[in-house]
């Protein structure tokens, strides 16, 4: 990392320019005066400075391709370079959505060997590819919920069941699809209350479920060992279960969802099949579902036929959730990534990501402690409760990371640990990487305990200290003042 950049020192010079434009080739008009304003402030400068401005602001940045980032929940894997370039090639890049299908052949093969391989991974029936993002994913299953149970007549299933431990999209999505949230408290393991969800199943209460939306791996990183009766407690009382695929790379190539019970359930492209993610986008939320729900999904889905590839609309679908065909160029990635890993590769991916979880957590777990999944194996995360000296908190160790070059994981998530610290290394990590982001963490407890004050005021070594993360989200200053 470099120190302190000169990042607000003024570089504009009056006079000093990047481009020349040409002299007009048509004679000059005078613009009507209502049309003129007074010419805005901008800076003035050689084309060099504008470039080494923009690397050096870049450079600031975290990323996976210069650092590590242990992004807790969010798979911040290696994204390989070959992604990229299949996403590049003409024939995809330059696909118009509004071509006939019969020149869109091969972007309508990739489409539907996208669906297949899917199916394959997860056990499901039908996949649709349209949502945009993993959240999107969630609406969409949820809809697709709802519309079963109206086409049933049992509108009176509103209750949307979620583990007290879940993601915050899943409340929201529910919300959103018209359903009510339910929280569903964890037990001392970090599992979901047996005792609480059966009593949310029963009796009354069974008339007015609509499912449940559960992670497995949960959000602690701990694989759900109760998930068959949780399944089956849904499932009597006549609910769906739709399962958050956010952590499937913990499970991918060696478990298939469909086969532990599962309905419906979104995988987010970005996170477990690679693709650049983070600052909002683009993703993929595809979404698979068993055969019973197949013809409510959101369409256009690929077909095959003896004719080629086609379009078609599921018979008693929901609608288009977005608009052609979803994320194109992120459903190349992941169709890219797939075949080049094949079967035994991807489950190579859940193996070694769990490895590095459980590796990390063993060297770190004096003064980083995992609460939650004590004498278990973590999936491929694990949530640490960090206990340091002098009142330091997860939000200072996090800042003071930074310093020593890394990604802080992701803090105060799950809501139910303690001054969580959500630690996803990844399988694309090797030994020396986890070794120096341990020591670094090890450094930071040694401070905490013979120098807090170092500690409590990091980042030292970043144009801008701790910032209000709200506002800085909400209202960012991002224009040249002059
Ligand atoms: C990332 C994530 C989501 C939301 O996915 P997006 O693609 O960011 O919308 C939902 N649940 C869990 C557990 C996640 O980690």
């Amino acid at each position: 990392m470099q120190t302190l950049v000169p990042l607000l020192q003024e570089e504009s010079m009056p006079g000093r320019r990047a481009v020349q434009l040409p002299e007009p080739s048509v004679p000059e008009t005078a613009l009507p005066g209502d049309l003129l304003r007074e010419p805005p402030k901008l800076p003035e400068l050689d084309e060099l400075s504008v470039v080494r401005h923009f690397t050096r602001l870049s450079h600031l940045n975290f990323s996976i391709d210069g650092q590590f980032y242990p992004l807790g929940s969010c798979t911040m894997k290696y994204n390989p370079k070959m992604n990229e370039e299949a996403a590049s090639y003409g024939g995809f890049r330059r696909a118009h959505p509004l071509a006939p299908e019969s020149l869109s052949q091969g972007s309508l093969a990739l489409i539907y060997e996208l669906q297949a391989a899917l199916q394959e991974i997860t056990g499901f029936k039908a996949v649709s590819l349209q949502p945009a993002a993993g959240a999107h994913g969630e609406l969409t299953g949820v809809l697709v919920i709802r519309a079963w149970h109206t086409s049933r007549g049992e509108t009176n299933r509103t209750r949307i069941l979620i583990p007290d431990s879940a993601h915050g999209t899943n409340p929201a999505s529910c919300t959103m699809a018209g359903l009510v949230a339910e929280t569903i408290p964890s037990d001392s393991s970090g599992g979901v209350d047996l005792e609480a969800l059966r009593a949310a199943c029963s009796g009354e209460n069974a008339r007015t479920v609509a499912g449940l939306m559960i992670t497995n791996p949960s959000t602690l990183g701990l694989f759900e060992r109760n998930i068959k009766e949780i399944i089956s407690i849904v499932h009597r009382a006549g609910g769906l279960v739709y399962g958050d695929g956010a952590n499937m790379n913990a499970l991918v190539g060696i478990v298939k969802p469909a086969d532990l019970g599962f309905d419906v359930m979104h995988l987010n492209l970005h996170k477990t099949f690679s693709t650049p993610h983070g600052g909002g986008g683009p993703g993929a939320g595809a979404v698979g579902v068993s055969a019973e729900l197949a013809e409510f999904l959101p369409g256009p889905v690929a077909a095959k036929t003896s004719e080629g590839y086609s379009f078609r609309m599921p018979s008693r679908s929901i609608g288009r959730v977005k608009a052609f065909y979803g994320n194109f160029a992120v459903l190349v990635r992941a169709y890219a990534y797939i075949r080049r890993l094949g079967a035994d590769g991807l489950r190579r991916v859940a193996e070694y990501s769990v490895l590095n979880a459980n590796y990390l957590r063993s060297l770190v777990q004096e003064h980083y402690p995992a609460v939650y999944g004590a004498g278990r194996w973590n999936m491929h995360e694990f949530v640490a409760s960090p206990e340091l000296a002098n009142g330091i908190h997860t939000l200072d160790i996090a800042k003071r990371l930074i310093d020593y070059g890394f990604h802080p994981p992701t803090i105060y998530f799950p809501l139910i640990v303690k001054e969580a610290l959500m630690v996803e290394p990844t399988e694309t990590e090797n030994p020396e990487t986890l070794e120096a982001f341990a020591q670094a963490l090890l450094a930071i407890a040694e401070e905490a305990q013979n120098n807090p004050e170092l500690v409590k005021s990091a980042p030292h070594h970043t144009p801008v200290g701790r910032l209000d993360e709200t506002t800085a989200a909400r209202k960012p200053v991002l224009c040249y003042k002059g």
